[in-house]
């Protein structure tokens, strides 16, 4: 399955959704008059996109429906996603020396963290690439448990401390361990909660001084992973995380499992941040690396579109 029908299948339930939502409003006034065009921002919206692309998509709408008869609804709204969706680069950092490439993954639990550092390793190994895999969510011990089983499913050595473990200082580790055993890249999950009273975001800082005592440009990436189906709570999670820690990308997961996947757009647009890896389902393979262009041909249902970057 190339990249475009897997952005496609993941994002079934949001494009059906949208599209039946689409034909019905033009079906009914195909000249799409004033009431049709209400609808039309009504339904963009109620897909998360978010009310300022929602009212752009509209207008552009709007207009062209004054200059011709005849308007591609989905054409107008595949091409303003896929420019609101540029932001930035979506590539990760290449392993070069020295190596490793440090990427923190972090969020609040549940988000799918765990989950999507295990299917990051995945994708990596795939590329060809070495990976270390750091168990820092130190305080539940079934994250540290699930990592090691992704680390067997996908055959990469995870560095585990304790339950309870100091955080920092198991990163510490793993990071040296990774530049001895001169791997391309090192991934480390991290706690979304702390069970004891210490702040969440000063724990973070701790760790990233501690990986710059190892390696002085580590973390290279801090990769904020969200729960595409939690709407504005992602969003507000979003705004939160970046500024106490300066996250460089997005992961946004269960794509599958909502009707809103547009709220990938809302983020995207609101913090400026690239979306770098989507999880589209719960396989290891499920974890796909962004493209604006096939994101917004996938939602907007154009099965004409090949892939344009890596395909899948
Ligand atoms: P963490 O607490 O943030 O580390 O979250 P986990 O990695 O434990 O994930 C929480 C749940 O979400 C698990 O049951 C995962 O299988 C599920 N999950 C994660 N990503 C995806 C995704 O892209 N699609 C679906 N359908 N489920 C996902």
């Amino acid at each position: 399955m190339n990249l475009f029908q897997k952005f496609r299948d993941g994002l079934r339930k949001t494009s059906a959704k949208l599209a039946d939502d689409i034909k019905r409003i033009v079906t009914r006034a195909p000249q799409l008059d004033e009431e049709a065009l209400e609808e039309l921002e009504a339904a963009l919206i109620a897909s998360d996109l978010g009310v300022d692309t929602a009212t752009k998509i509209t207008e552009q709408t709007r207009a062209a429906a004054k200059q011709s008869g005849q308007v591609d609804v989905f054409a107008i709204a595949r091409a303003e996603i896929e420019q609101e969706l540029a932001v930035g680069g979506s590539d990760i950092p290449v392993a070069t020396a020295p190596r490793p490439v440090v990427i923190l993954l972090v969020g609040v639990n549940g988000t799918g963290k765990t989950t999507s550092t295990g299917k990051l390793a995945h994708w990596l190994k795939g590329q060809g690439h070495s990976v270390l895999l750091a168990a820092c969510d130190t305080f539940r011990a079934a994250a540290i448990e699930q990592l090691k089983i992704w680390g067997d499913r996908v055959g990469c050595e995870v560095i585990a401390g304790q339950y309870g473990a100091d955080a920092a200082a198991l990163a510490f580790d793993a990071a040296s361990a990774a530049m001895k055993r001169n791997v391309d890249y090192l991934l480390i999950d991290t706690a979304g909660r702390l069970h004891t009273k210490r702040n969440l975001m000063d724990e973070m800082k701790k760790m990233h001084r501690s990986l710059a005592k190892v390696l002085p440009a580590a973390p290279h990436e801090v990769l904020l992973v969200l729960d595409g189906t939690t709407g504005a709570n992602a969003l507000n999670q979003a705004r939160e995380f970046h500024a106490a820690l300066g996250v460089t990308g997005l992961i946004v997961t269960k794509l599958d499992g909502t009707a809103k996947g547009g709220i990938v757009v809302a983020i995207a647009r609101d913090l400026k941040l690239p979306v770098k890896f989507v999880g589209l389902g719960e396989q290891a393979d499920d974890l796909q690396p962004f493209d604006p262009r096939q994101f917004s041909a996938a939602l907007f249902g154009d099965t004409t579109q090949g892939p344009s970057r890596a395909s899948g």
